[in-house]
């Protein structure tokens, strides 16, 4: 999956973020990643921030400039926590999600800064397109690997990726047999007093809303049933 999308990090100071960034790729169906000038990689604590995503680390290929790194041919959008000077167009997170998506034969280096200093200026001019992720507040400044699980889940979201929704169809109640029930309710509230004359037709209504809100199926309209059926019993006993 997402096998057309490069991961980049570049000068990446702390190799917890690497591990950690792995894990935020390997979640949503990403694995190829890149490093260019990592400070300390391979690295244990990479690996252990990586959950279950150590083969995304074993696989990632290390460069030694940006320019090496960057899949040629490719479409290439850089990740800054600030407004940038530099005269590349922007896109919002959303944008480059439909973009990639509709644009799904092309592939895309998707770069990403140091964690202090960001992406340089000479960095940038290297890519085609430039992301801001929205914040509420001015510190815009996400951790490094929160910015790439924002941008993963975004795309996974786009495309629709979900797990298979749980299939087992519940064997509902039929309209007859919530009608059967409902009558049986009213005839007890009938018994009971609870139900008159007056008020009938508006608590029938009332009744088929509330119980049609519960999408009732076959075994609780039984449950259902065994509950009027004590409480009838115990109204002629009394
Ligand atoms: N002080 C640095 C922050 C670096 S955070 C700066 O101002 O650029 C490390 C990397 O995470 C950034 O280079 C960028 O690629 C990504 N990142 C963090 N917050 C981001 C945001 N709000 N929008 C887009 N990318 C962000």
């Amino acid at each position: 999956m997402f096998e057309n999308i490069n991961i980049v990090l570049v000068n990446t100071s702390h190799p917890g973020n690497i591990g950690s960034v792995a894990r935020a790729m390997g979640v949503m169906g990403f694995n190829k990643l890149s490093l260019v000038n990592p400070k300390e990689f391979p690295s244990s604590h990479a690996d252990a921030l990586s959950v279950g995503c150590k083969n995304i680390l074993d696989h990632a290929n290390v460069y030694n400039s940006l320019s090496n790194a960057l899949e040629k041919n490719m479409i290439t959008v850089g990740f800054s926590a600030r407004d940038r000077k530099v005269p590349l167009p922007s896109m919002s997170l959303d944008e480059l999600a439909t973009y990639i998506k509709s644009n799904n034969s092309y592939t895309y280096n998707i770069v990403f800064g140091n964690e202090r200093t960001g992406l340089t200026n000479d960095d940038l001019h290297q890519c085609d397109y430039l992301v801001n992720i929205e914040t509420h507040s001015t510190t815009s400044s996400l951790n490094l690997s929160a910015a790439v699980q924002l941008f993963t889940y975004q795309l996974f979201l786009t495309n629709n990726i979900k797990k298979k929704p749980n299939t087992s169809v519940k064997d509902l109640a039929t309209s007859k047999e919530r009608d059967y029930y409902y009558s049986e309710l009213i005839s007890i509230l009938e018994d009971t007093g609870f139900v008159n004359d007056k008020n009938y037709k508006s608590l029938l209504k009332k009744i088929h809303i509330i119980f049609n809100k519960a999408m009732l199926e076959k075994d609780e309209i039984n449950i259902l049933h065994g509950m009027l059926a004590s409480i009838r019993k115990k109204l002629i006993v009394d």
